[in-house]
């Protein structure tokens, strides 16, 4: 018989188990407490639980399907973090720490691999494998919080993955994130590729947490040769499918923009993309390309980064630049591609 699985379960499954196992209904609050408000390394931990019951839960459960296979600490104290899967596959999970803020933000992956393919991205060369399960993207945050006895405070999913492509786990992942982990709406982000109908779906709902959007261009003709999703999901239809998001939900989104040189850093790009988003409420993050062996893209100069982000922000946005981390443990954005998944 296989074990119960009990991170990533919600109290009403939790509470099956316990009475299936001959145990009070109640002791499941306990171990959903211990869960999502502790996350216990062990259920031995779970100390206002009679022995029986912590005996019962030692053979018949297990906290989670996935495993910490390997961890590395970056000098900026990033940590990437490798897990494997129970059939053998893995993924990553980063986890960064803003010297100046309390905030511990974690970067999750929804997928093995992706199939978005976008030429510049690392995780794009591994193709894709499978979708992870709501649990899996759960045992992520609660793994990190186990091994590093701190609480996550944001979540971005910005790993591995088409979030929007995993539309029910990502949904029941964040719905357990907000309800059980306590995590605010608005300190959960979702980046997406551009999937419209599902964007779509998403202000039907009328979605709280954050919408980011991977522009990373400034018309269909740049996006369309670096991003194959722009054949499908054309740019101003991309650009409309958010302004109605905007309208729906009332919630600005961000528009992330990786500066690769000589692709769309030029003075041109920026001013194309300013006159492109000038009635789209939104911020715009950029980020410089973090170069890596698989590719020949290259990171721009740093008086482009400059003049680029003058000229959005002279035409009236919001515009930040996301600092590096991890770069030294190939944590960066676009890097997660281990050497173990490629296998
Ligand atoms: N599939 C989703 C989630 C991935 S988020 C999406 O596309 O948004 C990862 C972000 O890092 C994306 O914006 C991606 O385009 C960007 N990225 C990929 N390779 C990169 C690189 N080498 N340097 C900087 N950013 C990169």
């Amino acid at each position: 018989m296989s074990e119960f699985i009990l991170v990533g379960k919600n109290l009403e499954e939790i509470e099956k188990f316990m009475v299936d196992n001959g145990q009070s209904k109640f002791r499941a609050k306990q171990v959903y407490n211990w869960l999502y408000l502790k996350s216990v390394n062990d259920v031995n931990d779970m100390t206002d639980l009679p022995f029986a019951t912590r005996q019962l839960l030692s053979e018949k459960t297990k906290l989670c399907s996935i495993s910490i296979k390997d961890k590395q600490v970056s000098k900026d104290g990033t940590i990437k973090y490798l897990f494997e899967l129970e059939d053998g596959n893995y993924t990553e999970s980063v986890l960064m720490r803003f010297d100046n803020r309390a905030n511990l933000t974690a970067c999750i992956s929804t997928q093995v691999g992706c199939a978005m393919g976008c030429s510049f991205c690392a995780t794009a060369k591994l193709g894709f494998k499978r979708n992870l399960t709501s649990e899996e993207i759960i045992q992520q945050i609660f793994l990190i919080q186990a091994d590093t006895g701190l609480k996550v405070t944001n979540i971005v999913y910005m790993g591995q993955g088409e979030p929007l492509l995993n539309f029910d786990n990502l949904i029941g992942s964040i719905k357990i994130f907000r309800e059980q982990f306590q995590v605010g709406a608005r300190r959960i982000t979702v980046s997406t590729c551009g999937i419209i109908p599902q964007i779509n779906k998403l202000a039907d709902m009328n979605f709280q947490s954050t919408l980011a959007i991977s522009l990373h261009a400034p018309n269909q003709e740049i996006r369309k040769n670096i991003m194959p999703v722009a054949n499908k999901y054309k740019f101003d239809d991309l650009i409309t499918a958010l302004k109605q998001y905007t309208e729906q939900t009332g919630r600005r989104v961000t528009v992330e923009y990786v500066l690769m040189k000589d692709i769309n850093d030029s003075v041109y790009d920026a001013e194309k993309l300013a006159v492109a988003i000038s009635r789209l409420k939104s911020n715009v993050n950029l980020i410089v390309y973090n170069e890596n062996e698989k590719s020949s893209f290259k990171k721009p100069l740093k008086s482009s980064i400059q003049k680029f982000k003058y000229i959005l922000e002279a035409s009236g946005k919001k515009v930040t630049i996301r600092l590096e981390r991890g770069a030294d443990i190939d944590a960066a954005c676009g890097q997660l591609s281990s050497r173990m998944s490629a296998e």
